[in-house]
């Protein structure tokens, strides 16, 4: 019979810390912790195959699992010598989830289990405590109805409220034992109203029932929901956990808390959490009450809370030797949860906390230096797209401070996730998809989050609060999206039915403007100006030092392992030397794709062009495109320079000639006076040049097959260019590259062109240049014949953009109507414009690799389409073989730590 219950507890236990994947992150983090020698209260785990046979099975359990149970649960009656059911000595259980990775308060947990109205007198008598003991059954009977029965809704809370009013309290903690009781037998008769079943009474079917409940809380739509956002497979399924109960509420010397080893939004290597005397878990991440600080550091000025440094020193002092002899074993920042039972300290669980990418980013470089781990360890601890953090914009100092000034600081809470943020309120989860989807920045303001709201926050631009702290779910779950957050805001008055926050005399209606600073907790009315981030700062506008900056020091030394650990080059597309210098400062080693039809545009070029394209002859658009060569030339010059002798890939002119000409009547007619032509000539040359399907068009090197004059006049801008640096001493590299080739022949023509004019421009300038000529590989025919593009080609280039959309048949401009629903709908696991399709276009590309290096072996082969700053297509291109890939600037570090993790085995 298969193991399927795993024990632990009593300084031993049956799994261990390496066994994720079958007892999940919260049951092999227990073992691993009993294993340690650390107080946890005794427990088992389920395996995660039970709940995967579960699924599979019509809601059955694996043969044998009952007596498993029953044996885990005989264990644990004799490590904490009581008995589940027992009315005299009663042990009472947690049942809960924990999926391999953190799915935080997505799936359900049933706490006290094993109360009923016998057992809840042996745990008076053992606690002396009826007030404690009543109100954890009232406890168990709300969560228990709730997830196990199905009883949803506000009675409970209202009866509770009711009962305050009656007694004249404002307080949970000022009702009495008598109160709760009472409350017990109305919450009982609420579930018999609402599920015409009584509530359960046996201890061994109350704990089947909820074990079956949390193994459902799997696919409840906000833990599916949560899996999408998160790219967590289906069929992982849960593990489940139950452990004997410790009480937080058991009087003044119990308490419950949260804590992270480092602070998780900054990443400072401090203590850092929250705790509530006499309280249990679910109190302090609820948010209902303002949870206390541990350390006296955290307090903030002023703070009136003391903190548990203060209140309970000794168990402070435990409780601190625990974080560094977890942190120490596990070798990285742990998010931990306790509970003090009358002055005894349990650990609950331990597991690796949640972080901004600020705080991701200072950890690992942080943790290098402490000797914790080595460089691949802390590449591999980052994910890339968490450095966009750094890169992402601050509030302007001045105009927050001026916005301060004139009374425009609404409140302040709890920085509880770094960034600026400003977008206009909304106060539900649905709201802020409606209104995300029509394209507005929203803040979604909530008293409080749950995991309902989960889809909401993933499309809000931050996220306010007005209670909870800094572990609070929306606290958590900002952070981990990398969101601008602030929470416990407790000055404003969110009324959901009004659709207003109050804060003093101000009224702050949905959809009006905030600004939410949560590096410093700042809520500030209307819109702020924001500005460069510190990298940003020191990197691209040069305005800071790199020694005024800490957070620039450590992203530059996690990028100097980046580059140290990659083996694939990093390029960039830059079609500027204002782009392709900011590119450079974050790393490029050259530029991968320049698109020469960006520079037709700039200033007066276009009348230029627009007289080239309606030019009725060759030499008519000679005379025109001899205009616009020195400024391309310039151009390049500027390109080249900005460059300083790295690889330059230049490619030709790539758009159907349509995009350069007006469309609308009016604006023909002004460029007609314009250029002194008849209007209805003009409109002719328009409506001639109008296509069914451009994409596939007279566009790329057909253009330049067509009028081979654009394609003289382009090698000729970029080779005289080159020469004239060359001439200064000056060393350039230029490739040439020939755009949508379906044929080797289309290719072998441009070839002659290019090389024509090299040789031309050589003997002009008396120097000798050094070029290549190559192509993009963005068309099926071109991979399947690579074979034969490689005899003319010196270098490939894939354009994943037209390559994914050749391959697929779909139109890269009119996507957006229905792809997403291709993606909700799981056709297509995910949008191959973001990231590469490895089966279909990936295939194209090993063949383009393998037949183009089978012709030329050193065939020097990068990307340029979108996917080269992606971190996923990076890993593919990594692992077929590819020399570069190459993005746009601001995507230029992320590619260089994809690339290095690629190398380092990191799956993205
Ligand atoms: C491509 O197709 O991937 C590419 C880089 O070219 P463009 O996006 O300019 O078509
Ligand atoms: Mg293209």
């Amino acid at each position: 019979m298969a193991k399927n219950v795993y024990a632990f507890g009593g300084g031993k236990a049956d799994g261990n810390a390496s066994m994720k994947n079958l007892l999940g992150g919260k049951g092999s983090n227990l073992a691993e912790m009993a294993g340690l020698g650390i107080p946890v209260p005794p427990g088992f785990t389920i395996t995660t195959e039970v709940c995967t046979y579960y699924y599979q099975n019509d809601g059955k359990y694996p043969e044998g699992l009952e007596g498993q149970v029953s044996e885990g649960l005989r264990k644990v009656e004799e490590l904490m010598d009581a008995r589940f059911g027992d009315p005299e000595n009663p042990l009472l259980v947690s049942v809960r989830s924990g999926a391999r990775v953190s799915m935080p308060g997505m799936m359900d947990t049933v706490l006290n289990l094993g109360l009923n109205d016998e057992t809840v007198e042996g745990l008076i008598a053992k606690t002396q405590n009826p007030r404690m003991a009543y109100d954890s059954y009232r406890r168990f009977v709300q969560m228990y109805a709730n997830v196990v029965m199905g009883a949803k809704g506000h009675e409970f809370e209202e009866l509770i409220r009711d009962k305050k009013k009656e007694r004249a309290v404002r307080e949970d903690t000022e009702l009495t034992a008598d109160d709760w009781k009472e409350l017990v037998e109305r919450f009982k008769g609420v579930v018999r109203e609402k599920t015409s079943k009584d509530f359960p009474t046996d201890p061994k079917g109350q704990l089947w029932g909820a074990i079956g409940a949390v193994f459902r809380s799997w696919d409840t739509p906000r833990a599916v929901s949560y899996r999408q956002i998160n790219k967590i497979p289906d069929d992982w399924g849960t593990a489940l956990n139950v452990q004997a109960m410790v009480f937080g509420n058991m009087g003044d010397t119990s308490a419950t808390g949260v804590a992270f080893t480092r602070d998780p939004g900054t990443g400072e290597k401090r203590f850092f959490g929250e705790f509530l005397v006499n309280a249990q878990g679910e109190d302090v991440v609820a948010g209902i009450r303002t949870p206390h600080p541990i350390t006296i550091a955290q307090k903030g000025e002023g703070s009136k809370l003391t903190s548990l440094e203060e209140e309970m020193p000794e168990i402070y002092k435990e409780l601190a030797d625990i974080y560094q002899k977890l942190e120490t074993h596990y070798k990285d920042m742990q998010d931990i949860e306790f509970t003090i039972q009358e002055g005894k300290l349990y650990m609950l669980q331990t597991r690796v906390g949640k972080r901004t990418g600020f705080a991701a980013i200072r950890i690992a470089v942080d943790m290098v230096e402490e000797g914790l781990i080595d460089e691949e360890e802390a590449l591999r601890r980052v994910e890339p797209v968490q450095l966009l953090q750094l890169l992402a914009p601050l509030f302007e100092g001045e105009a927050k401070q001026k916005a301060v000034e004139e009374g425009r600081l609404l409140a302040k809470g709890l920085n509880a996730g770094p960034g600026a943020a400003c977008g206009k309120v909304v106060f539900s989860a649905e709201k802020a998809v409606e209104m995300a989807n029509e394209g507005e920045k929203v803040i979604l303001t909530r008293t409080e989050t749950s995991p309902e709201d989960i889809s909401g926050m993933a499309k809000a631009v931050g996220i306010l609060t007005s209670t909870g702290g800094t572990t609070s779910h929306a606290a958590v779950v900002a952070r981990g999206m990398g969101k601008s957050c602030v929470v416990g805001c407790g000055a404003l008055h969110i009324d959901y039915g009004a659709g207003t926050i109050t804060v003093g005399d101000k009224v702050i209606k949905e959809g009006d403007y905030v600004s939410i600073d949560g590096t410093t907790g700042e809520v500030i009315e209307g819109e702020l100006p924001t500005i460069p981030s510190e990298v940003i700062q020191v990197l691209v506008q040069k305005t800071k030092k790199p020694e005024e900056s800490r957070i620039f020091q450590q992203f530059s030394e996690l990028m100097s392992w980046a580059n140290k650990h990659r083996k694939l080059g990093v390029r960039t597309n830059a079609d500027s030397p204002a782009d392709a210098a900011v590119a450079r400062s974050f790393g490029a080693e050259g530029i991968g794709l320049t698109r020469t039809e960006h520079m037709f545009f700039e200033g007066d070029r276009i009348d230029a062009v627009r007289e080239m394209i309606l030019a009725e002859d060759s030499e008519g658009r000679k005379k025109a495109l001899a205009k616009i060569l020195p400024m391309q030339k310039e151009d390049f010059v500027g390109i080249f320079e900005a460059m300083e002798g790295l690889p330059v890939t230049i490619r030709f002119l790539d758009p159907p000639l349509h995009e350069f000409l007006p469309h609308g009547d009016k604006e023909i007619e002004e460029l007609a006076q314009q250029m002194g032509v008849e209007v209805g000539k003009l409109k002719q040359k328009v409506q001639s040049l109008r296509e069914a399907n451009p994409m596939l068009g007279h566009r790329g090197c057909r253009l330049g097959i067509a009028y081979p004059e654009i394609s003289e006049m382009q090698a000729r801008a970029i080779l005289e260019a080159a020469c004239e640096l060359i001439t200064k001493g000056k060393k350039v590299e230029p490739e040439i590259m020939i755009p949508l080739i379906a044929h080797v022949h289309e290719l072998t023509r441009q070839k002659e062109i290019v090389d024509r004019v090299a040789k031309e421009t050589a003997e002009k300038y008396g120097v000798a240049i050094e070029y290549k000529v190559g192509t993009m590989i963005e068309l099926p025919r071109a991979a399947l014949t690579a074979d034969q593009v490689a005899q003319q080609a010196e270098f490939f280039s894939f354009g994943t953009n037209d390559l994914t959309q050749t391959t697929f048949g779909i139109s890269r401009d009119d996507a957006g109507t229905f792809l997403p629903m291709y993606v909700e709908n799981k056709i297509l696991s995910h949008d191959p414009f973001q990231s590469i399709d490895r089966d279909g276009v990936g295939a194209l590309m090993k063949i383009g690799v393998e037949k183009g290096r089978a012709t030329r072996p050193d065939l020097k082969i990068g990307i340029c389409g979108e996917h080269g700053g992606d971190p996923s297509s990076v890993e593919f291109c990594h692992e077929i073989g590819l020399d570069y890939v190459s993005c746009s600037p601001y995507r230029v570090p992320i590619a260089c730590l994809a690339a290095a993790r690629a190398n380092l085995g990191v799956s993205a």
